[in-house]
């Protein structure tokens, strides 16, 4: 029995979701979820509206970001849980992954505007409402909207998506780097969704052994048909690393994962969260 219903990966308008920080707490108590972390792409603007409306609705809030990183010329994230957003090395990092965000955006719609679809920039600003920068989900949404794709999915895959006319390489931050400013910030690093990285066997491993060279902590079991619990504790518990859970909620769409459901926890894992579930019931 699994009394604790939590979710430490989920987005909001500060980022590419769809919900407020605070909507986004009144879906998580309306789904059950007593632990909830707000976990924005390279900002951490949304946490203070979504701890007071946490505290309101007495779920445990867990203050994190998602963090852009290149590895071996890919994209993986980093997130960070219970980080201090008010770290200046961590602030000043993430304000600078966002200017290179900007830039990229600009690439994005000069791209897009090469291949006929004007105007995507000003088009996906609408969009991103809090936003301070735009991101990919945001020209998706653009593309949607004026008709170019069917859904978010399509989108990715005829524009945004690796090598199609709207992909711009951009090179994030490094791994090590990523996870110095988390710790730096008393936060645990934890890699985010590792399948969904397709990699092979050799370069997982590779992956996770720098991974955990960088003091990387966790790695993140989450929804979806891709999820594979025995599969991700037999690599946690080979590297040593703890579980983190959560199924990277943007938005409530059909069929997609919604706040809160993850696979069931597989017996024998150490879990990320353990100590703040202790420490909860003790408050
Ligand atoms: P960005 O960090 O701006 O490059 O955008 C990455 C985000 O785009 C991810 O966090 C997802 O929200 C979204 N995304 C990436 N690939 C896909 C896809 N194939 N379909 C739908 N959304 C995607
Ligand atoms: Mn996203
Ligand atoms: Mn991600
Ligand atoms: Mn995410």
């Amino acid at each position: 029995m699994q009394s604790l219903r939590i979710d430490l990966h989920s987005h909001s308008t500060y980022s590419d979701g769809v919900l407020t920080p605070a909507a986004l707490i009144e879906r998580a108590s309306h789904n059950r979820v007593t632990m909830l972390a707000l976990t924005d792409h390279d900002e951490v603007g949304g946490l203070p509206e979504a701890a007071a409306a946490a505290r309101e609705a007495g779920i445990g809030f867990v203050q994190g970001v998602e963090v852009s990183v290149t590895w071996a010329g890919l994209t993986v994230h980093v997130v960070g849980l219970g980080i201090d957003p008010r770290n200046a090395s961590l602030a000043r990092a993430l304000a600078g992954i966002r200017v290179s965000r900007g830039l990229r955006a600009t690439q994005i719609a000069q791209q897009l505007g090469a291949a006929g679809i004007p105007d995507s920039l000003a088009g996906a600003s609408r969009l991103a409402g809090a936003a301070a920068v735009v991101g990919r989900g945001h020209f998706a949404r653009f593309l949607v909207e004026r008709g170019h794709a069917a859904d978010g999915k399509a989108a990715f895959r005829k524009y945004l998506g690796f090598g199609k006319c709207g992909y711009v390489a951009h090179r994030w931050v490094s791994l090590g780097d990523a996870i110095g400013w988390i710790r730096g910030a008393g936060g645990h690093a934890v890699l985010a969704h590792p399948y969904r990285y397709r990699l092979g066997p050799l370069h997982m491993h590779a992956l996770l052994d720098e991974f955990k060279q960088h003091r990387g902590q966790a790695i993140e079991l989450c929804g979806g048909v891709r999820a594979n619990p025995l599969a991700l504790l037999r690599l946690a518990k080979h590297f040593g690393f703890s579980l983190s859970a959560g199924p990277d909620f943007h938005a409530a769409s059909k069929g997609a994962t919604d706040l809160g459901d993850i696979p069931p926890i597989p017996d024998g894992a150490q879990r990320l969260w353990q100590d703040w579930e202790a420490s909860r019931s003790a408050a």
